[in-house]
């Protein structure tokens, strides 16, 4: 660029000279000293320079009020306020010079225009060294090699001009044509077509258009030659003068195929030549049919004086591009430094430090505007530039294909008969198409990245979706932008519209959507879904339940109170059954001294206080002396003593558990009790979810009363952001109504809350595309592609339990919880219990009704007599017995008993006693 550094340094001395001499120059030099800072207030000016049409001037207002409108709506926006500085100017150097320098001294963040060459250059050398953006958006075929420094034209570049026109003349297979030129310029922009003359056929002949205003005779020399294929290449602003000399000279008859290379020939009234039979082939890069080129038109048709989308010319609507990526970058400059506008005095000596900055920010600033997708490859040319190539039939002009710069030198043709249909068919292939694809900066499924450096582009982004969508993006070959949208969008009950991103896919303002993005019946009537890329419920996320405080009586905890009844009420019945086993069974009734032989009396060890003696000294593993005697007593002992064993060794047990185990009390386990508090938890979802819209859509009766809960505190319980609704689960006694997906991300990091409950429904997430989308089932097929390898659940492993601080619960999260034992774990030793005092009741019965018959048969009294005094004695519940009389009475000297039960500790007393009837 010597041409540049050349305009710059003449500039420089130029000016320094005038302002030497210029009142203007000096007042501004003495008043502004060098380099003085000014903070400005929240808004930003924005020079505009205009030379030509005013309606380029409308275009830059409208676009920077449309930038002001949309910054509380729109995310990339957001704070931006621009005042736009739009000035009229003519070709004079110096007055030029004079404004510029007016501009800079206000302090301004950017110059737009003009359009006219040497006056835009001027401008641009000036700006190059103040370090000011300057944006234009003239075609400057002069340009061949890349721009530098901080200016930036949104204008097609010409080497991405001369390639389209280059690859029509290969598809329309002419070996010889002639190019009809208006000037320099247009051989530049032309210059891969002059280079396609060989010797063996391939002719290319020039003619130049002369000085005008008439043209004809290039075109009579043309017309003499026979050439039939010509390509027209002139300004627009004698285009429609050339076509209609053209027209009447005779090269536009059916025998001609004309190719125009204005971008602007759909603006022109092309009715005349309808029917001429010409094969006449155009180019357009704004389409009329593009939604957003209609709506936009739609909301400006006013200031614009414009209704027809096919009458917007390039310039005007790259202009209007030009003010929204300067905005979306200006947005992002401001994120990322602290630094303000800079009062520039016109010395040269001050410089705006964060110029290069925002210029860089441009560049890799990507948006969908009117002219197309707006983006910039490395070199700071327009890429991804995608023409119309147009023919003019009948009814007009009907796009026949389309050339995407990106795509290699291919023009995808839409065949003849093409209708809107066929239409989606040439569009199905996705390589190198680049889409705009929405993102929430919820976590984890988009995320800002975290970097030490400045991020631009789609690196400033990561995150579960996000990687979806990379992984997708290679399988299919499609390029696609990130844009962040906050909301994930609903209806607006009155005027129908949607809002967020459902809206902007509805709008044409982007192609896809990926984020926590519910598909829901009402959702996907507006908009299209692929297959779930992930499956989930909503469910309850609330405070991990405390620790209940240490109880005075956590003793009683290993065991039920059920089981405690149940054991006090086994001891006290074992308890009467030792005192009345122990009486019915012979063999506890025990000489207690054996050395005397003839003991009066018999004792029972099984007193009533020694058998509940007996019986809590098992419990307690102490034992005690009373060592049972007969059978049936040993076989109830060794009953009680094996629950004894079973239940200490179960309490021991638990009770550890209970004590190393913290126990914890949650309020509720449900949505039904939660639900149940009536508002002493308060409960909420995130506003305007999928979430709270299952709540108002369901049937049953206590959802309903929850939404409706749930509105009525609007304010206090729905927030609109996840991690908002975390802080108040954290905080406040506030249970969050959330995607099961979400909750598992928020727990592996918080570990202080926790899900409750389970699933109330089953739902997915997709991505949303426009209705009707023909790549919708590409998608589809990367979706499963991705899921059969497994490297969903992978990434799902990746942004849940390991980046960003996943993981970080699983250390502490591990306790569990010790329950109580209730009579299910502990009933079969109840059981033996009972079975066992049965048994030992039966056993003494037994034994008792043997002992009475044998005595009765030894004393020959009446069986039954005797089984009444015996049952009458236990009964009296004394704890001696006289010894018996062998004539049957009963004295305490004459007892005679031989009975054969074991006396205590293997010792076998004799007692011997001798009746009054013995002696007679
Ligand atoms: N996934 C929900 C949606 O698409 C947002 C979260 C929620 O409602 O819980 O709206």
């Amino acid at each position: 660029m010597r041409c540049r550094d050349e305009t710059r340094e003449k500039w420089r001395s130029d000016l320094e000279s005038r302002i030497a001499q210029s009142s203007f120059g000096k007042a501004r030099v003495s008043k502004v000293p060098c380099q003085i800072e000014r903070r400005v207030a929240a808004s930003h000016s924005l020079a505009g320079l205009f030379d030509q049409d005013d309606v380029i001037q409308r275009m830059f207002d409208s676009s920077v009020k449309a930038v002001n409108r949309e910054r509380h709506e729109n995310e990339e926006l957001s704070n931006v306020y621009l005042v736009s500085e739009a000035n009229e100017i003519d070709t004079d150097l110096y007055e030029v010079s004079t404004k510029v320098c007016e501009l800079l001294d206000m302090g301004i963040v950017g110059i737009f225009g003009p359009q006219e060459k040497v006056t835009a250059e001027y401008v641009q050398s000036i700006c190059d060294t103040m370090e000011i953006p300057h944006i234009s958006v003239r075609e400057d075929p002069s340009e061949l090699s890349e721009p530098r420094g901080l200016s930036l034209n949104l204008y097609p570049h010409v080497s991405s001009l001369s390639r389209i026109y280059d690859q029509l003349v290969t598809e329309f297979k002419w070996k010889s044509f002639a190019i009809l030129y208006e000037n320099t310029d247009s051989l530049i922009r032309l210059h891969l077509l002059l280079k396609r003359w060989d010797p063996h056929g391939n002719s290319a002949f020039v003619y130049h258009l002369g000085s005008g205003p008439n043209y004809r005779r290039a075109m009579q020399e043309i017309k003499a030659s026979e050439i039939e294929n010509i390509i027209i290449d002139c300004s627009y602003d004698i285009l429609s003068d050339v076509l209609t000399q053209a027209q009447q000279v005779g090269i536009l008859s059916d025998k001609n195929q004309v190719i125009v290379t204005s971008l602007d020939l759909q603006t022109l009234d092309l009715k005349p030549y309808q029917y001429s039979g010409v094969n006449f082939t155009g180019l357009r890069l704004i389409d009329p049919e593009d939604l957003i080129v209609q709506r936009t038109l739609d909301k400006h048709k006013n200031e614009w004086g414009l209704d027809d989308p096919s009458k917007l010319r390039v310039e005007f609507a790259l202009m209007y591009d030009a003010v929204q990526l300067f905005a979306r970058a200006f947005k992002q400059l401001k994120d990322a430094i602290k630094g303000d506008v800079k009062k520039l005095p016109c010395d040269g000596s001050a410089r705006w430090e964060h110029g290069l900055s925002l210029s860089n920010f441009m560049r890799l600033t990507e948006t969908r505007g009117l002219s197309g997708f707006v983006k910039f490859d490395r070199d700071g040319l327009r890429s991804n530039i995608q023409l119309d190539v147009v023919r003019l039939t009948e009814s007009g002009l009907v796009k026949i294909g389309v050339w995407n710069s990106t795509a290699g030198n291919k023009i995808d043709w839409i065949p003849e008969t093409g209708t809107k249909k066929k239409n989606f068919d040439t569009d199905l292939s996705l390589q190198n198409k680049t889409f705009i694809i929405l993102i929430s900066l919820t976590h984890p499924y988009g995320m800002q990245k975290e970097s030490s450096t400045i991020l631009s582009g789609n690196d400033r982004y990561e995150g579960f979706g996000v990687d979806i969508i990379e992984r997708i993006s290679k399988i299919l070959g499609f390029n696609y932008t990130l844009q962040v949208e906050a909301q994930t969008g609903s209806e607006n009950p009155i005027t129908g519209k949607w809002s967020g991103m459902l809206g902007k896919l509805m709008n044409d303002e982007a192609d896809m959507a990926i984020s926590d993005l519910t598909i829901t019946s009402e959702r996907e009537s507006v908009v299209d879904f692929t297959n779930p890329f992930m499956n989930l419920g909503i469910s309850i996320l609330y405070q991990k339940p405390r620790k209940t405080p240490p109880s005075l009586f956590s003793f009683l905890s290993p065991f039920s109170s059920d089981v405690w009844i149940y054991l006090i009420g086994a001891y006290i019945i074992v308890s009467l059954l030792f005192f009345i086993i122990g009486r019915l069974c012979p063999a506890e009734w025990n000489n207690p001294y054996p050395c005397i032989e003839e003991a009066e009396e018999l004792e029972n060890q099984f007193t009533f206080k020694n058998a509940f003696w007996f019986a809590i000294g098992a419990i307690m593993q102490q034992g005690s002396e009373i060592a049972p005697i007969g059978i049936s007593t040993r076989m109830m002992a060794g009953c009680w003593w094996f629950f004894c064993l079973i239940m200490v060794s179960s309490y021991t047990a638990n009770l550890a558990a209970f004590l190393t185990v913290e126990t914890v009390v949650s309020p509720f386990d449900n949505v039904e009790e939660l639900a149940k508090k009536k508002g002493a938890i308060k409960y909420g979802a995130k506003r305007k979810g999928s979430t709270l819209f299952f709540f108002r859509d369901s049937d049953y009766p206590l959802y309903k009363e929850m939404y409706k809960y749930m509105t009525e505190n609007e304010a206090e319980v729905l927030p609109e952001f996840n991690d908002v609704a975390i802080n108040k689960v954290k905080m406040e006694n506030y249970a969050f109504l959330m995607e099961s997906s979400s909750i598992e991300y928020t727990v592996e990091r918080e570990c202080n809350v926790t899900q409750v409950g389970g699933l109330l429904d089953e739902k997915g997430y997709g991505i949303a595309m426009k209705k009707h989308s023909p790549y919708r089932h590409h998608f589809n097929t990367a979706l499963l592609k991705l899921s059969e390898s497994g490297i969903i659940t992978e990434l799902k492993k990746k942004w849940w339990q390991e980046k960003r601080g996943g993981g970080k619960c699983h250390e502490n999260g591990g306790g569990g919880s010790a329950d109580e034992l209730g009579l299910d774990n502990v009933g079969g030793v109840f059981v033996v219990l009972s079975v066992g005092a049965v048994l030992s009741c039966v056993y003494t019965i037994f034994e008792l009704l043997w002992d009475v018959a044998r005595t009765s048969i030894r004393e020959n009294v009446v069986f039954k007599e005797e089984l009444i005094n015996e049952v009458k004695f236990i009964l009296k519940c004394s704890s001696s017995k006289p010894t018996r009389r062998r004539n049957g009475t009963s004295s305490k000297s004459e007892n005679n008993s031989t009975r054969e039960c074991t006396p205590p500790y293997g010792f076998i007393p004799t007692v011997i006693t001798t009746s009054p009837t013995d002696d007679k």
